[in-house]
C-alpha cells in the first residue's frame, strides 16, 4: 500500500515504537520530535494521516494541528492526550482534529483506529 505516516512525539522511545509497529505494517514512516518539526515534515512528506502528541516542548500537539489544518483542511490528525484532558480533547475536536486517543494505548487499537481513519478517508 506504501500509504505515509507522520508520527510527532518529544519522546523518542515513544517514536521508535510507533515507526518500528507501522513499518511492519507496510507505511512509509516519518517522525518529528515536536509541533514546529511537525510543520515542516508536512510539506516535506504529505502524509496521508498524523499521529500527533499533545504535550510538547516549544509548540504543542494542538498549535500544531491548527497550523497545518490552516494549509491543508483535509488532513487527518490523530492526537495522542493524556486521560482526562477532556477540555484539551474539545478544543482539539474543534480546530479539525479527527480523532484523539488516551495515553498510555493498545498498540492494537491504535493500529485499527489509524486504518478506520484513513479507510473513511478514501471511501
Ligand atoms: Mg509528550
Amino acid at each position: 500500500m506504501g500509504q505515509r505516516i507522520l508520527i510527532v512525539d518529544d519522546q523518542k522511545g515513544v517514536r521508535r515504537l510507533l515507526e518500528e509497529l507501522f513499518n511492519r505494517e507496510g507505511w512509509q514512516v516519518f517522525t518529528a520530535a515536536d509541533g514546529k518539526e511537525a510543520i515542516n515534515k508536512v510539506e516535506e512528506c504529505l502524509p496521508d494521516i498524523i499521529l500527533m502528541d499533545m504535550k510538547m516542548p516549544k509548540m504543542n500537539g494542538l498549535e500544531s494541528s491548527k497550523a497545518i489544518l490552516q494549509n491543508h483542511p483535509d488532513m487527518i490528525i490523530l492526537m495522542m492526550t493524556a486521560y482526562g484532558e477532556v477540555d484539551v480533547i474539545n478544543g482539539a475536536m474543534d480546530a479539525g482534529v479527527k480523532k484523539c486517543i488516551n495515553k498510555p494505548f493498545d498498540i492494537i487499537v491504535l493500529k485499527d483506529m489509524v486504518n478506520q481513519l484513513v479507510m473513511d478517508n478514501i471511501s
